[in-house]
Parts: structure tokens; C-alpha cells; sequence
């Protein structure tokens, strides 16, 4: 250590004392601290404690620390504009199909345009016309006969031959009236020679009874002859068993009474089915 060197680090050595700073050390060789620095200063030889770097006085403990800034108080957010407001996006599931949109009874009219140029048997190749069914499409009374004979299969509405015409009558007599009640068929196409509809028939084509009574929703049906009681309550008996008789159907009720072409065939029996009507005349009357 030269001269100037030695000055220098005595300088060090009273500027530390000054500031309070007592004993600095040095680490040993390897472990050098300042107190070995001064130690070495004093005795060692200059050469083997040489700073590499100019070394610059701490800054001294009562110098003021910088000022810290007083924690951010987070202001209010300010308040959405009214145009941002929105309501919420409804939870979407994208493992879901989103909900059908609810959608009423099919109506008859729906029905009709289903069953089209109906081909589904083997009455469509000698029909005419389809008779699909006529009357107030919300009635509280429905009348399902057999299928339509040749004045229907002409005109394209059920019941207007002579057996509607008994059928009016007898409506009229029990205080009925037609446009309130609905009346169609088992079946839609006149079968050859007016014959009595086959299994396979039927089958075809109740499924649009079905659909239109549903649709229509009435209080009580009133299955006219045979074929159409076995086709919507099941019966097997013959007419004259049961005919007279309410019989649960769904919601609504039924009613089997003979066919009007019977009475034509047998005018005594005219009574049987006047008999039946005033029953369906107290039902809705709700006596
Ligand atoms: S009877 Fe019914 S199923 Fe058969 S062709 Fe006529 S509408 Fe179609």
C-alpha cells in the first residue's frame, strides 16, 4: 500500500468514525470485510489490499428516505352510462338444444293440409272427394259415423244424404243445432257400394280422427253405428248392447247410439235414437 493509498483509506477510517460507525471489519481472504480493510491499512503492505473500484461513501443514516407515497385510495368507479347498461345474455348451454317455442293443438285446418291428396288406402283410388269432417271446430259434441256415402262422396261434406237428413232431424228435435257440433267419419273416402270399412282402412286412416278430435277438443263424443264405437272404445258387442251408455273417453266422454241409415232401414227404431239424443242433450246441458 502506498502513501496516497494508506491517506485515502484513513480518510475512510475517520469519516466512518465520524458517522458513528465503530470497528468495520473485513472478511479474511476470501471473506473480506471492511474491518480487514482497516486492519490491513495499518500494517499489511499496500499491494495486497488494493480496492479494484473506487469505493463510495454510504449514504449516511439520517438522510432522509424518500418520501413514500400514501397508498392509492381507489376512487368510486363512476357509474355505467345508461347506454351500457344491458340486461343479461340468458344462460346459454351448449349442450343443450335451445327450448322449441311452444306451439298450441294442431288445428284442423294443419290436419287437413297433412292428410293432402290422401293415397294411405285402398279407398283413395274410387273416391271422389275426401270427406274430411265439417262443423264448429271447438264444439262440445262430436259425431263420428261410418264413412261417406255416395251423396258425400259428391258433395265432399258428411251426413248430407238421407241419413244426415234424419240426423238433422233428429238434432233439431232435441234442440241441437248442426253448425254447433262437429261431424265426420271413421274413415274419409267412400268404400265401393257403400260396404262397411275394412281393418286395414281404418287403420290408415283414424290416426286423423284422432288428431281431429283432439284438436277439437269436445265435451262428449257420439259414435254413430257400429264401426266407429269398435274403433274408439274398443267394443265388440253389437251396437244395440251398448248404445246408450257413457263410456270414458280421455278427458271427454262417449256415447254409442245406433247408425241414422239403421233407422232408415227400420223406422221403428227411430225411437232408440231419439231416446239417445235427449241422453246427450242432458249431458251438455249438464242435467
Ligand atoms: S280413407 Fe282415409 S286413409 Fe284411406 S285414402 Fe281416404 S283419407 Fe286416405
Amino acid at each position: 500500500m502506498n502513501d496516497e493509498t494508506r491517506k485515502e483509506l484513513k480518510a475512510w477510517l475517520e469519516f466512518y468514525q465520524e458517522l458513528g460507525i465503530e470497528g468495520p471489519y473485513l472478511r479474511k481472504p476470501g471473506n473480506v470485510g471492511t474491518h480487514a480493510v482497516v486492519e490491513a491499512a495499518q500494517t499489511a503492505p499496500v499491494a495486497a489490499v488494493a480496492p479494484s473500484k473506487p469505493i463510495q461513501p454510504p449514504a449516511p443514516k439520517w438522510a432522509p428516505t424518500r418520501p413514500v407515497a400514501p397508498p392509492a385510495v381507489a376512487k368510486p368507479a363512476p357509474p355505467p352510462a345508461a347506454a351500457a347498461i344491458r340486461p343479461l345474455a340468458p344462460a346459454f348451454n351448449l349442450f343443450e338444444a335451445p327450448p322449441a317455442p311452444r306451439s298450441g293443438p294442431e288445428t284442423l285446418e294443419q290436419i287437413r293440409q297433412d292428410l293432402g291428396d290422401c293415397r294411405r288406402c285402398k279407398l283413395a283410388p274410387t273416391r271422389k272427394t275426401i270427406v274430411f269432417g265439417v262443423g264448429d271446430p271447438h264444439a262440445a259434441l262430436v259425431f263420428v259415423g261410418e264413412g261417406p256415402g255416395a251423396d258425400e262422396d259428391e258433395q265432399g261434406l258428411p251426413f248430407v244424404g238421407r241419413a244426415g237428413k234424419l240426423l238433422n232431424r233428429i238434432m233439431q228435435s232435441v234442440g241441437l243445432k248442426r253448425e254447433e257440433v262437429y261431424i265426420c267419419n271413421v274413415v274419409k273416402c267412400r268404400p265401393p257400394g257403400n260396404r262397411t270399412p275394412e281393418k286395414d282402412e281404418i287403420d290408415s286412416c283414424s290416426p286423423f280422427l284422432y288428431r281431429q278430435i283432439e284438436s277439437i277438443n269436445p265435451r262428449l263424443v257420439c259414435c254413430l253405428g257400429a264401426p266407429a264405437a269398435r274403433t274408439l272404445l274398443g267394443i265388440k258387442e253389437g251396437i244395440t248392447k251398448v248404445r246408450g251408455q257413457f263410456f270414458n273417453f280421455g278427458a271427454a266422454k262417449a256415447l254409442a247410439t245406433v247408425h241414422p241409415a239403421y233407422v232408415l232401414r227400420n223406422p221403428r227404431e227411430e225411437k232408440i235414437l231419439r231416446e239417445d239424443f235427449e241422453k246427450i242433450r242432458d249431458f251438455l246441458s249438464g242435467a
